[in-house]
This record gives C-alpha cells, sequence and structure tokens, in this order.
C-alpha cells in the first residue's frame, strides 16, 4: 500500500518516546504524507528530548498516555482515527524483568490487551478506503524464540516460541494475543520480530551505551559470564525504516524477521567498543592504557540466552528492505554520537 498525495496516513505510534519508537517517530516524518500522534506515559525509558528534531513538526503530535489507561485508549482512537497503529511501548530490558516481572506483565500483556480492543472497536466503525487501509502492527522481539542451538541454526518465522525471560515470554504472549485477534476478529495485523537494536538516543542500562559511558568515566565495564552470548546487531535506524516498509507495504496477517545479518559475542562488542575509543581519545581515567583494561567478568544473568540470529530473508525477498549500515560503520556512528 503506498500512500497518495491526496491523502494523509494518520499513524499512532505507541512508546515513541523511546529507543526504537523515537526512531521511528523521526523515520515516519520524512514521509510528507505521514502524520504522527506518539502516545507514551513516558516511563523512565522514555525521553522526549529524543524527538526534539520533531518538535514543532506540522505532522507531528504527542499525547502523554499509558495503555494500560483503557479509558484514554478510547478516547485517542476516538479522537485521532488513526489508519496505521505501530505499538511499540513496552518494558523492555530484560535484568529489570527478573527483578519486577509484575510490569511487563501489566504493560506488555494487559497493555497490549487494550489496545487491541480499542482497535477493534476503531476497526469496526471504519469503512471504504479506511477499512481497507487499517493496520495494527505490533512490534516485538526475537527473544520470544529463546536459545538457539548450535551455530548453523537461524529464527525463522515459523520457528517455535520458547522464551527464557519474564520480559520475553511477555513479548511472546503479547504476540499469541496480537495473532488471535487478527484471526477471531478479524483485525488486520501484522507482527515484526527484531533482533537487538543499538545507536544513538538508547537507554544507559542496555549493554553498548552502557559500556561506551563507563570506559568514558573510567568505571568497570561489567560482562556477564563469559561474555560468549552472540546476538545478532541491527542499527536502530534500519529498523525504524524496516517498520515503515513493514507499516505501510506488509501483507496483513504475516510476520516479518528483521535482523542485521551481525553475528556478534558480548566480549566482541565490548573489545570493539574500547578500542574505538582507545583511537578516539588518547588521555583516559584511572591510569590504564586501554579501555579492555576495564572489562570485568560478573556473575552471569539467570536464564542467560546463550544465541540469537535471525534469518530476515523473507522481508528482503517481500519487501525490498535489508540493512544499511554494517556493525562496523553503525557501531562507530553510535560511539561518536556517545561522545
Ligand atoms: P524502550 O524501553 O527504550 O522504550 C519503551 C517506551 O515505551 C518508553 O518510551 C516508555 O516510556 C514507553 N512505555 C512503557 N510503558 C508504557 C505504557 N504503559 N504506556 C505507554 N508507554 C509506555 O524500548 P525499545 O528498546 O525502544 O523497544 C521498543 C519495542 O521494540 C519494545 O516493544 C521491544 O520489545 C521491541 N524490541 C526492542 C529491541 C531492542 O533491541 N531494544 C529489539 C527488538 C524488539
Amino acid at each position: 500500500m503506498h500512500t497518495g498525495d491526496e491523502y494523509r496516513m494518520k499513524i499512532i505510534v505507541t512508546g515513541g518516546a523511546g529507543f526504537i519508537g523515537s526512531s521511528v517517530v523521526r523515520e515516519a516524518l520524512l514521509h510528507k504524507d505521514v502524520e504522527v500522534l506518539n502516545i507514551d506515559c513516558l516511563t523512565y525509558a522514555g525521553n522526549l528530548n529524543s524527538l526534539d528534531s520533531c518538535r514543532g513538526h506540522k505532522n507531528y503530535s504527542f499525547d502523554k498516555v499509558d495503555i494500560c489507561d483503557r479509558e484514554k485508549l478510547h478516547h485517542v482512537f476516538a479522537r485521532y482515527q488513526p489508519d496505521i497503529v505501530m505499538h511499540l511501548a513496552a518494558e523492555s530490558h530484560v535484568d529489570r524483568s527478573i527483578d519486577s516481572p509484575g510490569v511487563f506483565l501489566n504493560t506488555n500483556i494487559l497493555g497490549t490487551f487494550n489496545l487491541l480492543e480499542e482497535a477493534c472497536i476503531h476497526f469496526k466503525s471504519l469503512s471504504g478506503a479506511k477499512r481497507e487501509k487499517f493496520r495494527f502492527h505490533h512490534i516485538s522481539t526475537d527473544e520470544v524464540y529463546g536459545d538457539l542451538a548450535g551455530t548453523n541454526n537461524l529464527f525463522t518465522e515459523e520457528m517455535a516460541y520458547s522464551p527464557s525471560s519474564p520480559y520475553a515470554a511477555s513479548k511472546a504472549a503479547s504476540d499469541h494475543l496480537v495473532r488471535a485477534w487478527g484471526r477471531t476478529y478479524d483485525l488486520p495485523i501484522i507482527v515484526t520480530n527484531c533482533s537487538n537494536n543499538y545507536g544513538p538516543y538508547h537507554f544507559p542500562e542496555k549493554l553498548i551505551p552502557h559500556t561506551i559511558l563507563n570506559a568514558l568515566s573510567g568505571k568497570e565495564i561489567p560482562i556477564y559470564g563469559s561474555g560468549n552470548q552472540i546476538r545478532d546487531w541491527l542499527y536502530v535506524d534500519d529498523h525504524a525504516r524496516a517498520l515503515m516498509i513493514v507499516a505501510l507495504d506488509g501483507k496483513v496477517g504475516e510476520t516479518y524477521n528483521i535482523g542485521g545479518n551481525n553475528e556478534i559475542q558480548n566480549i566482541e562488542v565490548v573489545k570493539k567498543i574500547c578500542n574505538i575509543l582507545d583511537g578516539l581519545i588518547s588521555k583516559k581515567m584511572n591510569d590504564i592504557t586501554s579501555f579492555s583494561g576495564l572489562i570485568t567478568f560478573v556473575k552471569d544473568r539467570p536464564g542467560h540466552d546463550v544465541r540469537y540470529a535471525i534469518n530476515a530473508k523473507k522481508i528482503k525477498k517481500d519487501l525490498g528492505w535489508e540493512p544499511i549500515e554494517n556493525f562496523e560503520t553503525g557501531i562507530l556512528k553510535t560511539v561518536k554520537w556517545y561522545l
């Protein structure tokens, strides 16, 4: 589906003040015929400064809404009359889900349920072209597939779910709800499952920004276990571009896996960052000669999956998307942004 000049596509982005959501908002506003309403309740992870470049844009608005507040959501749908919902709002940090799983179940499962219910009410009220166009795009993670055995296997869209952490289990549950609402209530849904993202505006608790910021302040850089965990890293703006393509042109009922073809062990990620910083910063704190001297191995996270890796052939074949950045180019941009 392509947006025509005569029509302005109205998109609700949930969680648009978050790391990936803010990239989606910035990407969406590059389309002249797209309007965005960002709804976000601004948890610790939400930061409106990530959207400084959008402030005052004629096609952008923000509403502070908690997706657990059904009544407020109802008003948002009734007032805004969206063509597309891109659902990113979530609790997203695995360590926090281990310490306090309750909020993950509330936001990721019940919040998604609320959105689905309100999207259904809205969808049923539509007719003609507006009804044809409507999409509910649920943004999820590759962590729902669980630990990947061996080195050759890749996550395909047909893979059975086997989540390990409370975070992954809550996202898996939300994916199931979305597909059930598609099947049972004919809500036009699309699901995407993506690998680990990195890039500017990432909240400092995650591996890459945590490494950069600790190194810069001369603090230890903690690594879980031996650091042998493998993740498939994707530059966040590549993900946002993929999500817009899926939202506008993806096929109803389909799932698309999104990945960066960049499988790297955590320890290698950290060493690469240290090497880049060594090249960019000559004067280091705490008498170290290389930032890698700050690397400290700590007790592994319980239930830590060893390997995630995405097969992203379907989205390339069906929708022509592939990442622009490789890990070398993306991580250099990221480190420079944090500097
Ligand atoms: P994030 O934690 O940076 O941002 C989440 C946003 O959602 C924040 O702005 C927060 O304020 C908002 N939010 C949380 N609870 C809310 C609620 N109850 N109501 C309204 N807003 C609420 O997360 P992220 O890394 O940008 O991830 C976004 C989505 O993408 C999530 O659904 C996540 O599961 C998925 N995802 C993330 C990654 C990754 O590597 N970060 C990879 C694949 C998929």
